[in-house]
């Protein structure tokens, strides 16, 4: 899977026992070889989505996971071993939605990466500027503070969404030439902070549709995409994972 193209799925707070079982089916019947698909759905659904996709070649996985290491008195919380325990093999960490709603610090970000790989679950983080940061001219600034929490991991892989917060959501999306800078970028970063032949899986996460997934995932540096909305529709996500797997 460290060698396929990825399309990670981020549904948000969205779904219901009916409404995932319509799309999970489709998304099944794609049956993709060539591409590593990932469904990061909201943890009460984590349990269904693992039992459908079971047998399957499409990953389960979670938007986040507790900060905190061990079980224990954290109401609310959700802990990276529960949802290993639970069929996910993967979670979000640091989701711009996260970083502004839930003021999520590099510490925080941290302990969250650390409890997903004792856990044995791909941490998929993610980092990107505002609209305001990229105007003056702060974007790999802010991205190059937002990757220190790499910094001393004992990995040899690593999965990272270059989300830019004034893309997601809004049906504007990074240019190609603006996604291909940034994520060489990162790219450089990340090898200097991790072993000389760590396997990077850079994904770009931004208003991506079946109609633009192509020729992003076609731009240097590009091994896959995060899809928010257009993963919410059975008929996008669909066409989408078919024309990947073309490529
Ligand atoms: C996201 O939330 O990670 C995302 C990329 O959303 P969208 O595709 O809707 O822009």
């Amino acid at each position: 899977m460290w060698q396929k193209k990825w399309i990670l799925c981020n549904w948000k707070m969205n779904g219901s026992i009916a409404k995932n079982f319509q799309l999970l089916s489709a998304v099944k019947q794609t049956q993709p070889t060539a591409t590593y698909i990932g469904i990061a759905s909201p943890y009460p659904y984590l349990l269904q989505t693992s039992e459908i996709l079971r047998d399957t070649q499409i990953a389960s996985g979670t938007q986040d996971c507790s900060r905190f290491k061990t079980a224990g008195a954290y109401s609310g919380e959700v802990s990276a071993q529960m949802i290993a325990d639970c069929g996910g093999t993967f979670t979000l960490i640091g989701h711009s939605e996260r970083r502004n709603y839930f003021s999520e610090n590099n510490e925080t970000l941290r302990c969250k990466l650390e409890n997903a790989l004792n856990a044995s679950i791909i941490p998929v983080l993610c980092v990107g500027e505002t609209l305001n940061e990229r105007e003056n001219n702060q974007a790999e600034n802010v991205i190059s503070s937002q990757l220190e929490i790499l910094k001393g991991l004992n990995i040899s892989q690593i999965a990272i969404a270059y989300e830019p917060v004034w893309a997601i959501g809004t049906g504007v999306t990074a240019s190609t030439s603006q996604i291909e800078t940034i994520h060489k970028f990162i790219y450089n970063e990340v090898l200097s902070m991790l072993c000389k032949d760590a396997n990077i899986r850079l994904l770009y996460g931004g208003s991506v549709s079946a109609k633009n997934v192509q020729e992003i995932l076609t731009t240097q540096y590009v091994d896959g995409a995060l899809v928010g909305g257009a993963s919410l529709k059975a008929d996008e996500i669909t066409d989408m994972i078919v024309s990947i797997e073309k490529l």
